[in-house]
């Protein structure tokens, strides 16, 4: 403020010399001169400063800062005030990035940023060694060429990341679970935590369970031959009839439970099972029929569409198994006179088999749990009905070890859906 006021002071006082030098000499001339000589040094002064100022800026260090004069001077101790802020400023994130990044680089858990594009911008040790990161080649790469694999390109394309993905079933890949957070400007941040040990205890557990299994089914084959026998020579009517005829059922159950636990372990086990087999569909489902719909009591209506020539390479005893427990469960939770219906078509391109029935449906709290092991909405009817809480945990696997999904959709009251997507590469004939 103060130089404008200079400066508007000096231009006031030129043109009062001028006008008295119009005045005593009577020369214009005289007078012209004097403001074209004033001028010029004013601009002169200020082109001389603009060409320090440009030729700091090409050469930006506070260091060899022009000290300036008059309205300069004022100028080059603002920006030498900026400047040394902004120094500061820039020294103290420095530090905080490098206490971040050494931070992460301590973790055990591998820590990947990604840009808009997913290239890779930063990763700490444990993500290196993990998803075989190379800084000095793949920063600035998209993260899924480095690390191929389809289950996790489409997880990360989703931009969906409520849900932590885990790749436990990848050949030659540490089982991984993979957490993503947006940060910034749609750059986001991939955290992955090795699974090996929790694996490891997981099939500590499950070897457990299906030797468990084997060694009880041989005794109680055994015993369940002997209540039959039992059963058969006992009175009509007689106490002793009622209780070895519970006997048996309570055995029947045991032995459809360790069934159930021996086919889950096989189906998780991956081992010498061939999923390659091409299977007549529409031939299994007429076994099914025999075996399940027609023994049914209750009576329920069942419509078919099912496309005789959609043929599938698959493991015959799984499909049989998943799609038997799919009618079945329909038939037990469907009232007298409910419809049931059993598609299989293609659709999309994909097989898909679909059980639609008329039941009680699922609580929708319920329905992200309904496939684990024993988990069941009503203990007490399933148990009536002779299930053991393992069906749909056992279908859940087959279609995933044949590279296919399950979905559910279930209204209380109103019917349930249970949809086997099967991808392209087995369809074998249609
Ligand atoms: P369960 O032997 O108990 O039927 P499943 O694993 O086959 O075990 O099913 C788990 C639970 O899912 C069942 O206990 C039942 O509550 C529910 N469920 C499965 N299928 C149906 C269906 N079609 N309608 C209603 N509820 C179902």
């Amino acid at each position: 403020m103060k130089e404008i006021k200079t400066h508007f002071l000096m231009f006031l006082a030129s043109i009062a010399i001028a006008f008295i030098l119009i005045q005593n000499i009577y020369s214009v001339y005289a007078a012209g001169l004097f403001l074209i000589c004033i001028f010029t040094l004013i601009i002169l002064y200020h082109t001389f400063w603009i060409y320090k100022l440009s030729k700091w800026l090409n050469n930006r260090s506070i260091k060899n800062l022009p000290n300036g004069y008059g309205v300069w001077e004022k100028l080059f101790t603002q920006i030498y005030r900026t400047e040394t802020k902004q120094k500061k400023t820039k020294q103290e994130l420095f530090e905080l990035l490098e206490q971040f990044k050494s931070a992460a680089g301590a973790m055990l858990d591998g820590v990947i940023a990604i840009d808009e594009n997913a290239e890779i911008l930063w990763s700490n040790k444990t993500a290196q060694k993990m998803l075989n990161i190379i800084p000095k080649n793949d920063y600035h790469r998209p993260i899924t060429y480095i690390f191929r694999n389809s289950i996790f390109k489409e997880y990360i394309e989703n931009d969906n990341y409520e849900e932590t993905l885990k790749l436990t079933l990848q050949p030659s890949l540490l089982p991984l679970e993979i957490k993503i957070a947006f940060f910034g400007a749609n750059q986001r941040i991939i955290v992955c935590r090795d699974l090996t040990k929790e694996t490891e205890n997981q099939n500590m557990r499950k070897e457990f369970v299906s030797n468990f299994s084997h060694e009880i089914k041989t005794p109680l084959t055994v015993i369940l031959g002997f209540l039959e026998t039992l059963e058969i020579q006992s009175n009509k009517n007689s106490s002793e009839k009622k209780m070895i005829s519970m006997m048996n059922d309570q055995a029947y159950r045991m032995k459809n439970l360790i069934d159930d636990l021996l086919l889950l372990s096989q189906v998780e086990s991956n081992q010498d099972i061939n999923r390659s087999e091409k299977i007549n569909i529409s031939s299994l489902l007429n076994n099914i029929k025999r075996e399940l719909i027609k023994p049914s009591t209750k009576k329920q209506k069942f419509k078919y569409s099912i496309d005789s020539k959609l043929h599938i390479y698959a493991a015959k005893h799984e499909i049989e198994s998943a799609f038997s427990n799919l009618i079945n469960n329909a038939i037990r939770y469907t009232p007298i006179k409910g419809e049931i219906s059993v598609q299989w078509n293609i659709i999309n391109g994909l097989a898909i088999f679909e059980v639609t029935d008329s039941g009680i449906g699922i609580p929708e709290k319920d329905l992200k749990r309904i496939s684990e092991r024993f988990y069941r909405v009503d203990p007490d009817r399933s148990r009536e009905t002779g299930g053991t809480g393992l069906g749909l945990a056992i279908v859940k696997n087959i279609i995933i070890q044949h590279q296919g999904e399950m979905k559910i959709n279930s209204e209380i009251n109103v019917g349930s859906s249970f949809k086997l997507i099967f991808p392209k590469d087995r369809i074998a004939s249609k």
